[in-house]
């Protein structure tokens, strides 16, 4: 199965992806980054495993972050 990749360090708190795909991202109170719903992180980079039928979705958030973190492997 696909996996999103999130590169949080470098995330400028545009919202893009939280307005984009609400089920799958939160923004965080504390520093105002985004948060990947139920990421795993490892040493700040967050990984999650969806099913298929949710990977256009997140394929187009993806496109759609503007400083490039989000990934799809
Ligand atoms: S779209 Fe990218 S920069 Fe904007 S909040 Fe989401 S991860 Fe951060």
């Amino acid at each position: 199965m696909p996996k999103i990749i999130h590169y949080r360090n470098k995330c400028i708190g545009c919202g893009v992806c939280y307005e984009q795909q609400p089920s799958l991202w939160r923004m965080s109170r504390k520093d105002g980054k985004a948060i990947l719903l139920r990421g795993i992180s490892k040493k700040g980079i967050f990984q999650l495993t969806v099913p298929g039928e949710v990977m256009e979705q997140s394929a187009a958030v993806a496109k759609a972050c503007p400083v490039n973190i989000i990934k799809i492997v």
